[in-house]
């Protein structure tokens, strides 16, 4: 049974999502505010296999929650709830490594759909979609293990996010092309292509930082200057 951390202030939002996703079979554990959410998410105990995060929270906000949560080197998927048309919030929510967003109000169906497939892309079971559990890829010295969500690095073994190794995928699957940012926001993230954002810039630099020999001087994920990024093996 997957143990989903749900981080809410309202109370009876909170109790709602325990209430309904405990009766689809999750164990739920909630908390209400920031500095516990991060508490339960940089203990090695924890346990979660997801996170549902809001991101108005008294304390510490949402961005902070994931931000340190990253910077504790857990992955686990992280869903962050924002106000309507807050897309300024939401899209500093996933420059700082959340996985996924839902604006409020939400239907239950529609944060279920995202729950279910943040975990399944997690274990990466590849039996819907079309997408049969793909091969290993070979970039410079790496291999991307895209169903372990892993890299074996000559410097070792580096585990990704959902949306670090989507955004590799994407590069990956148009190899030798220029890829625009637009393109990549909207494959990888969801985004509009116009979003005002930095997100694929900062994801590439850890990418770099992962697969380049020297990152300052990148081999494989390269710069198209006013374009994009191109992948070179
Ligand atoms: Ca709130």
């Amino acid at each position: 049974m997957a143990k989903i951390l749900v981080v809410e202030d309202e109370e009876h939002l909170a109790e709602g999502l325990r209430f309904n996703l405990e009766a689809e079979g999750y164990d739920v554990e909630t908390v209400a505010d920031g500095s516990s959410a991060v508490g339960r998410l940089t203990d090695p105990e924890g346990g979660y296999e997801a996170v549902i995060l809001d991101l108005m929270l008294p304390e510490m906000g949402g961005f902070e929650v994931a931000r340190r949560t990253r910077a504790a080197g857990n992955l686990v998927p992280i869903l962050i709830l924002t106000a309507k048309d807050a897309t300024p919030d939401l899209v500093r929510g996933l420059e700082e490594g959340a996985d996924d967003y839902l604006t409020k109000p939400f239907h239950l169906d529609e944060l279920l759909a995202r729950i279910r497939g943040l975990l399944r892309r997690r274990r990466w079971d590849g039996a819907e979609s079309g997408d049969s559990n793909p091969q290993p890829a070979i970039v410079g010295e790496t291999t991307v293990h895209f169903d372990r969500f892993e890299l074996d690095t000559p410097r070792g073994t580096v585990r990704l996010t959902t949306r670090e190794i989507g955004l590799l995928r994407a590069l990956i699957d148009r190899e030798g092309e220029a890829v625009t940012r637009g393109e990549l926001l909207e494959e990888v993230w969801g985004l509009r292509p116009d979003t005002k954002t930095r997100v694929v810039d900062s994801f590439i630099v850890r990418l770099r930082r992962y697969i380049e020999a020297d990152p300052a001087n990148p081999e494989h994920i390269v710069s198209v200057r006013g374009h994009g990024y191109r992948l070179v093996r």
